[in-house]
């Protein structure tokens, strides 16, 4: 991903947004919970657009010249091209070597399959080759039936936003 992709933060109440993001390959800073005022700092400090449903918190922020998204509704397609009508995103597509964790937002990295031995299902080391680990907290990936389930919302995604 370029260097000039926007980076974001998002409201705690968007959990399911910041990890789709994440997958999409977008740097999505994310607390389960964290007070404005801090919300607010990082989003100031990392220069991080911020994403939230709280119309206090969009009035806060502008008023200190933070980019900000306001969203509304739970439809992730439409919650995503409502950050893209502001932000405009790089073409979304989802590759593994893209994505970051879902959990923690930190890169994926390539892992030999013999390394990841023991620590998968049997089933899925039968059925697949490649695999990538986050290497903060060790989640292990592979492009099996969750993969497949981003791969048709990228697709209803890109539908949308054309
Ligand atoms: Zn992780």
């Amino acid at each position: 991903m370029s260097v000039n992709s926007p980076i974001f933060i998002i409201d705690s109440m968007l959990g399911n947004l910041a990890r789709k993001l994440r997958l999409l390959g977008y740097d999505s800073t994310y607390f389960p919970s964290i007070d404005d005022k801090k919300l607010i700092n990082i989003a100031k400090n990392q220069r991080r657009v911020l994403v939230t449903k709280d119309q206090q918190l969009i009035n806060t922020a502008k008023k200190q010249d933070i980019d900000v998204v306001c969203i509304q509704g739970d439809n992730e397609i439409e919650q995503i091209a409502q950050i893209n009508s502001i932000i405009k995103l790089n073409k979304i597509e989802i590759t593994t070597s893209n994505s970051r964790c879902g959990f923690c937002n930190n890169m994926l990295e390539s892992i030999e399959k013999y390394r990841v031995t023991g620590k998968i299902p049997d089933g899925v080391l039968e059925r697949f080759e490649e695999f990538w680990i986050c290497k903060r907290c060790n989640k292990i990936y592979w492009e099996g039936s969750h993969f497949e389930k981003l791969q048709k919302f990228v697709t209803q995604l890109n539908d949308r936003l054309k």
